[in-house]
């Protein structure tokens, strides 16, 4: 059965996205540590990062480095954070968390509720950034 990102590339399932190319997707995390909290995927269903092709797994981070930036650009923050956790979702990703503090980056901390409107917005900041780079 297909992964729920693969489910999300695919339009199956809603997501706020904020950038996209032929062999990746970024959108924004369902329940944020911070608001700006976004997951990069690659659209190859594969579970574990370090099991990724050596070209869509170096991809995986060149893709990374410029949503990071386009994060950084649209959400207040000192810089942005990077962890690869994958003990929910069975397919490849890289958290981005913009960070004020070390204690941002917590994911056992009580997560963020925002409103879809929030979300959409914020979605909207993150790929209009993107797509100015
Ligand atoms: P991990 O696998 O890295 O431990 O955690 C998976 C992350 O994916 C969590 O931060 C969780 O909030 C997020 N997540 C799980 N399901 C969905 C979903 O359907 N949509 C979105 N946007 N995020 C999700």
């Amino acid at each position: 059965m297909a992964s729920i990102f693969s489910r999300i590339v695919a339009g199956e399932i809603p997501s706020w996205k904020v950038a996209e190319d032929a062999d990746f997707y970024a959108f924004l995390d369902i329940n944020p540590l911070a608001e700006g909290h976004t997951l990069v995927i690659p659209k190859k269903e594969v579970d574990y990062i370090f099991d990724l092709d050596p070209e869509t797994y170096a991809g995986l981070w060149q893709f990374a480095a410029r949503v990071a930036a386009a994060v950084r650009a649209a959400v207040p923050c000192k810089r942005v954070g990077v962890a690869v956790l994958g003990m929910e979702v069975p397919h490849a990703h890289i958290h981005l968390v913009p960070l004020q503090t070390e204690g941002d980056m917590d994911f056992r901390k009580e997560k963020k509720q925002l409103t879809p409107e929030r979300f959409a917005q914020i979605a909207s900041a993150i790929a209009d950034a993107f797509n100015k780079q």
